[in-house]
């Protein structure tokens, strides 16, 4: 039995009510859970601060100094210890909501103590709750160990005392018990090539550092290590994919592309043409194609799409474009005819709300193969459909499906189709080689000529009456403008809420008959719903309230305006794809973003740099580095757990690069690591997939 699987229970100290709090919050459920949970971040323990000069904002500190006095305040739930604390320089005062007894007895007026921990601001005092504490005269401290780690940590965890220093604790015990077990996991030729320190030295330097030095030689071993795994597990995964699955071929281009791509009222932008190229050589290479097009919002994505599914059909093969709303769906197949002529490629539209005995005879053509081109959402992937040969399956806007979803494709047809997937979220270039690390990436990095720059402004919720004043000079010269409200699941009663009495509102200051109002939401019955959508697609309506069901790919060329109320309740990347939606006309076009008064820190952040760039990847590198990649739109539904120990894909781009290239040449020698040297590796990914499965299970 390997030691390091040892349930943390075990652990000397631990037990199994620590062990269920550990288990709980931190997801430490065996000895090597701990072993890999690390410190965010390092705190000199030879470093003494003063308390004059320390604020709200430092992080955890360490003083020294004598305590002046105690007292008890409060009752029942705010009932706490305070204790008065000064060096030389000043005053704070250290507060103990939990083990008041304990602590009172411990505490002794004039001793001298160290304190260890965060200061913070209450009323404008500086104080510091539940700190370590340790009187000077007791205190050993390690002469090797100058950093102290500081771990992260919950509410829960600090409310049952199970502090920084505890866990500093159980990483001394559970390494004096893993120290000899702990088994390299890269080839020495790696170690060597890249000069990276040993698996043993790196987790002993990572929770025991002695220097600065070895300290970030430990967790760039750590980091790459994390990142080549993952790397080599995608990468290899492609491999196996394209040797294992002979890819359709669609040899000519016939009548069904020519006609198109001559007949054309523009021409293609550089981009568009490079990528259709791009794709061109996947679908005659002989292997299957998988895809990523990701391309901003506008960027023609969709004319790619619908000359690549032409090449099929040219080749006697059938291709599905897939959306995910009915609204987008129904977007595509209406707009088909701008560019094919659909008396020779037969198109079909099926949705959720496609009538029954129409839906039999789409389900008829698609398997009988009558049926060229099809358009729709999630109900072209129900067990009933099924195609006599899918050669193209066409994935748009990608995050809103997950992985399952997307494999459930490959299942419709005799042959294995080509897939493309595409997103208007752009994804910054490392994430999505993490992500999407098994597909090839293309990229639209350009917009057709012609289009203007959206204006965007920020205006604070007390200002409707400017706005509404605004939108009327736009529609009195013929356009159309879009009022966008949040719809956020755990409010969603509230947001409809927010809706109706802005709709009422609107419906005020524009009174029909001189205006038309329409409004689109997920309450309304599907009629309802595309009579409205139609009023304002056709131009009949000038206004379209909405909830934020509109923001996929809406295409309202007349519409300049976009008005987004409560604009702080939304994403980076959300308020990009609505601003998105107008901009498409020649018309200058504008994007008004409404807010309450008071901003937190990060909405303010996000306000600030919609209004300073329409550039979507600068907003998604951006988006990277505020909220880091957990919270990334499209990593939780892309079903690939991104979850680093130590790497960060926002900081670590280098590393990631590194870790890329070498599984690249790597498996180019080695395409399923069977020489001796790499078995290694190959032991590293099979113990990967079974720490995978055990978490989907537990979880
Ligand atoms: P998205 O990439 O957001 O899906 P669309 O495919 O909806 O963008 O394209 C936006 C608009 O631009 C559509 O009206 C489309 O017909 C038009 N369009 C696409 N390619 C070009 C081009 N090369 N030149 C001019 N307009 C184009
Ligand atoms: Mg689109």
């Amino acid at each position: 039995m390997n030691i390091l699987l040892t349930d943390i229970k075990y652990l000397p100290t631990v037990g199994p009510k620590r062990a269920e709090l550990l288990g709980k919050e931190l997801n430490i459920l065996c000895y090597k859970d701990l072993l890999y949970f690390f410190p965010f971040r390092y705190v000199d323990r030879s470093k003494f601060y003063a308390i004059s000069e320390i604020d709200s904002a430092n992080a955890y500190v360490q003083l020294r100094g004598i305590i002046k006095n105690i007292t008890n305040i409060g009752e029942g739930r705010s009932r706490r210890l305070v204790a008065s604390f000064s060096d030389d320089t000043g005053v704070i005062e250290l507060v103990f909501f939990k083990g008041i007894k304990w602590i009172s007895e411990k505490l002794k007026i004039g001793s001298e103590y160290i304190v260890f921990g965060k200061p913070s601001n209450f009323n404008g005092n500086i104080n510091m709750v539940h700190p370590e504490i340790e009187e000077v005269s007791l205190s050993k401290p390690d002469p090797n160990a100058v950093m102290t780690g500081v771990y992260p940590s919950t509410e829960k965890l600090k409310n049952s005392q199970i502090t920084n220093k505890v866990i500093s604790k159980l990483q001394a015990i559970v390494w004096d018990r893993c120290k000899d077990y702990i088994k390299e996991t890269l080839p020495p030729y790696l170690l060597e090539s890249m000069k990276l320190c040993g698996l043993k030295t790196a987790l002993s330097t990572i929770h025991f550092p002695k220097d600065m030095q070895t300290l970030a030689k430990a967790r760039e071993r750590l980091k790459f290590e994390e990142l080549f795994f993952l790397q080599l597990s995608l990468l290899k995964q492609k491999n196996v994919r394209t040797r294992s699955s002979n890819g359709v071929v669609f040899r000519k281009l016939g009548s069904a592309f020519n006609d198109t791509y001559n007949n054309l009222q523009f021409p293609l932008t550089g981009a568009q043409k490079k990528v259709i190229k791009e794709i061109r050589a996947d679908v005659t290479s002989g292997k299957q194609m998988n895809r990523l097009l990701e391309g901003d919002v506008g960027s023609g994505k969709t004319l790619v799409a619908i000359l690549s599914a032409l090449q099929a059909i040219d080749n006697g093969y059938q291709a599905c474009i897939m959306a995910p709303t009915e609204v987008l769906a129904e977007q595509h197949y209406k707009g088909v005819g701008k560019f094919v002529d659909t008396s020779k490629v037969k198109c079909a539209l099926l949705t959720g709300s496609t009538k029954t005995k129409e839906r039999r005879e789409i389900y008829q053509g698609l398997e009988d193969g009558s049926i060229n081109l099809v358009f729709g959402t999630h109900a072209l992937i129900v067990d009933k459909v099924k195609f006599a040969n899918l050669g193209l399956a066409v994935i748009d806007e990608q995050h809103r499906f997950g992985v399952d979803q997307r494999s459930k494709l490959w299942s419709k047809s005799a042959v294995t189709p080509h897939i493309l997937v595409m997103t208007a979220t752009p994804i910054p270039r490392t994430l999505a080689m993490t992500l999407y690390g098994d597909l090839d990436v293309s990229v639209i990095d350009e917009l057709p000529p012609g289009r203007k720059l959206v204006i965007t402004k920020h205006v604070s919720e007390n200002n409707h009456h400017k706005v509404y004043e605004f939108m009327k000079k736009q529609i009195d010269v013929g356009r159309q403008v879009f009022v966008v409200y949040p719809l956020i699941q755990e409010s969603e009663k509230m947001d409809y809420e927010n809706l109706e009495s802005g709709y009422l509102q609107i419906t005020e200051a524009f009174p029909a008959p001189k205006y038309v109002t329409a409004v689109v939401h997920g309450k309304q019955t599907a009629e309802n719903k595309a009579f409205d959508m139609d009023l304002f697609v056709k131009g009949k309506a000038n206004i379209l309230v909405a909830t934020s069901v509109i923001e996929v790919g809406v295409d309202v060329p007349n519409a300049s305006v976009m008005v987004i109320e409560s604009a702080e309740r939304f994403g980076l990347s959300q308020l990009h794809q609505l601003r998105g939606r107008v901009g498409r006309g020649s018309a200058e076009s504008y994007c008004i973003l409404m807010t309450g008064y008071k901003l937190s820190k990060e909405a303010r952040q996000r306000i600030d740099i919609m209004c300073s760039t329409t550039d979507g990847f600068a907003l998604a590198e951006q988006d990277l580095r505020m909220r880091g990649p957990g919270d990334f739109e499209g990593t939780k539904q892309s079903g690939l757990a991104i979850d680093l120990h130590i790497a960060d894909l926002s900081k670590d781009n280098p590393l990631l690069l590194m870790a890329r290239e070498t599984a690249e040449k790597i498996l180019e020698n080695d395409p399923i690591l069977s020489t001796p040297d790499n078995q290694i590796l190959q032991d590293g990914l099979q113990e990967m997939k079974t720490e995978i499965k055990d978490y989907s299970i537990i979880s």
